[in-house]
């Protein structure tokens, strides 16, 4: 029947002028179909079909790249079997301009375009630069389907604004959890799950999760969260799960007070086997109503929640940046020329400071814990430049030498915004930071008001105090590293080095020695980390291989013993250890000690002010 109407149109198009446009491509809905049922040699067959044409040659595109990854990623790399179909089913010539572009001379007689798509996970290990696994596509035949839709559906040139009508065929056992609108039709088809979207965009933003049903949905002060779990082995479920999310996120909502969120909220949990077939980029990527989260299923219980609390909290709280205060290159993202903001500094900075932040306002961690967050964050950030600006980083950031600094967005992006949240806090009594900063932005724009991008600092130096105007100067657009000391003394805290009782082969679950790849029976200190005085007082280097304990010879198998005795040593206990230093062999003897290990800390000033102390309070409890 559409072939047939379209025909008529084409028609009606050429002989009258006053019709024209009334069912023309940009009028009409473009029709993507994905055949998850009929899956060969681990592909999906895709349909995408637009309204007529009327330009002689029409382009389409699969993204290059899509928000939230500042990555050049080439989806259309997995795209093959590409074809350009008249109403007649007959194909059409076209060229391939780039990776992710094909050109379609013909344009008035196309109909549609088909192809198939490869997944990414089971080729992560064996591509260059991998589709990091949250933003990637994931096929098993009958079992389960990671939609990124990005990867599996495309854009006709000058379509992007359209509304999208998705129509998923899928095995029976399957079903979906995404935030797209599920249409109400009169006449369902079994199995053929159909979904609208505004435009493009909400295509991208919006992922799906197919398998078999494991989920749970709890709501939180008017929001609908819905977890859904993938784990292949079946050891995870969502109601095992629900608990601490459901915990975290009401805190997150506490900590953000009116800034006005979303109603649904999707987490999406796919757990990797870590086979060389599956996905292995973890953490997660933001939406504006969802999040897809992928872990290690092997992970312990613990380490999984806590990895859950950690990557979701910084994924729900995207929803403050950039999803709803951004700039012009994110509301009208393009995604195979993408222009990109120089504010990373707060889309990724601000967010993850929130995500740490939110935890000690609101009693998840204590104040020693939220320490060693930001100690390890300035420890971190010394593997970047710390003379790059910022805003240049973040314009640039798709391109080196900016690329290999982004996970810096990570680490100083968020002591960045520890020192704007405590210079706002002094210069405001206490009464203003960072959050009251990005509510008042909140309410200036919003999802569908986007900023000048070279004007949001201007903005916030009006919307404080002169002196924020220099921060951003110095340290943001400037390149000056940041002393925190300076930050940190006006809240009554430093950085400083401090003695720590520590293990005599393990500081905690850290080893100070390590195994050579390969060769078990080669086990050295390691190097460039901080040796505990166990080490260092027998006169030990980082690198040197351990040949004998106490004239035991040691191999990954024979040290596991010795480690456990070391928890029964006395500090007088006399130690024979042989190492071998490049060409030469070092006899150390000595008495073991009570190992201790100097440790850079954030700890608070004992003279301290009432006032600083006053402030620190307000900083960590709002
Ligand atoms: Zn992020």
């Amino acid at each position: 029947m559409r072939k047939i109407c379209l025909l008529a149109i084409t028609v009606l198009l050429a002989s009258c002028g006053a019709t024209k446009n009334v069912l023309t491509a940009d009028k009409t809905p473009v029709l993507a179909a994905l055949d998850l049922k009929n899956v060969v040699d681990d592909k999906v067959a895709v349909t995408v079909d637009a309204g007529a044409f009327t330009t002689e040659e029409v382009s389409f595109f699969i993204p290059k790249t899509v928000p939230g990854t500042y990555s050049t990623d080439n989806y259309g790399q997995y795209i093959e079997g590409f074809k350009a179909l008249d109403y007649e089913g007959k194909e059409l010539e076209f060229s391939k301009t780039d990776e992710n572009t094909w050109k379609i001379s013909n344009g008035k007689s196309l109909d549609k375009v088909t192809y198939l798509v490869n997944d990414t996970y089971d080729t992560e290990g064996e591509v260059k630069d991998k589709v990091f696994s949250p933003s990637g596509t994931n096929i098993i035949a009958g079992k389960t389907f990671m939609l990124n839709l990005h990867g599996f559906v495309g854009y006709f040139g000058g379509l992007k604004e359209v509304p999208y009508e998705l129509s998923v065929s899928r095995p029976d056992a399957l079903k979906p959890t995404t935030s797209l609108t599920l249409k109400q039709l009169e006449s369902p088809v079994a199995n053929v799950d159909v979904f609208t979207a505004d435009r493009y965009f909400d295509v991208i933003d919006n992922p799906i999760l197919y398998a078999k049903p494991n989920t749970e949905t709890f709501e939180i002060n008017g929001i609908t969260v819905t977890l859904s779990v993938f784990s292949p082995s079946g050891i995870y479920s969502a109601l095992s799960l629900k608990d601490r999310m459901e915990k975290m996120m009401g805190a997150q909502k506490t900590f953000l007070g009116d800034i006005n969120g979303t109603k649904v909220y999707n987490i999406l949990l796919y757990l990797s086997t870590m086979e060389a077939d599956d996905a292995s980029g973890f953490g997660a990527l933001e939406h504006h109503t969802s999040t897809v989260v992928v872990l290690p299923e092997a992970m312990p219980k613990d380490g999984l929640e806590q990895a859950m609390v950690d990557v979701v909290s910084h994924e729900f709280f995207h929803i403050v940046t950039p999803l709803s205060v951004h700039s012009k290159e994110v509301q009208y993202f393009d995604f195979n020329d993408p222009k990109m903001s120089q504010h990373l500094w707060m889309y990724e900075g601000t967010t993850e400071y929130f995500a740490n932040l939110f935890q000690i306002q609101q009693g998840l961690i204590d104040e020693g814990e939220f320490y060693q967050r930001m100690m390890d964050k300035i420890n971190n950030a010394k593997s970047y430049d710390d003379a790059m600006s910022f805003t240049e980083m973040s314009k640039n950031i798709l391109v080196e030498p900016y690329k290999k600094n982004y996970a810096n967005v990570y680490e100083k992006g968020t002591l960045i915004n520890m020192v704007l949240d405590i210079t706002l806090r002094q210069l405001s009594n206490g009464e203003k930071g960072v959050l009251w900063l990005m509510k008042e932005l909140t309410e200036k724009y919003g999802n569908n008001t986007p900023f000048e991008d070279d004007e949001l600092i201007d903005e916030i130096v009006s919307m404080t105090y002169p002196e924020i105007r220099d921060f951003f100067d110095t340290y943001v657009i400037g390149d000056t590293p940041i002393d925190y000391n300076e930050y940190l003394v006006k809240v009554g805290l430093k950085a400083d080095m401090v003695e720590q009782e520590t293990g005599y082969f393990l500081d905690g679950e850290n080893p100070f020695i390590d195994v050579q790849q390969g060769d078990e029976n080669v086990v050295f200190i390691r190097k460039g980390i901080q040796l505990n005085s166990f080490f260092t007082d027998l006169g030990a280097q980082g690198g040197d291989v351990i040949k004998s304990i106490n004239d035991t010879a040691v191999s990954l198998k024979s040290i596991r013993p010795i480690i456990g005795q070391s928890f029964g040593w006395s500090p007088d206990t006399d130690i024979k250890m042989t190492v071998e230093r490049g060409d030469e062999e070092i006899e150390l003897e000595g008495k073991v000690g009570s190992p201790i290990l100097n440790i850079e800390t954030i700890t608070p000033v004992e003279d301290a002010s009432a006032e600083t102390k006053k402030l620190r309070e307000v900083w960590l409890k709002g």
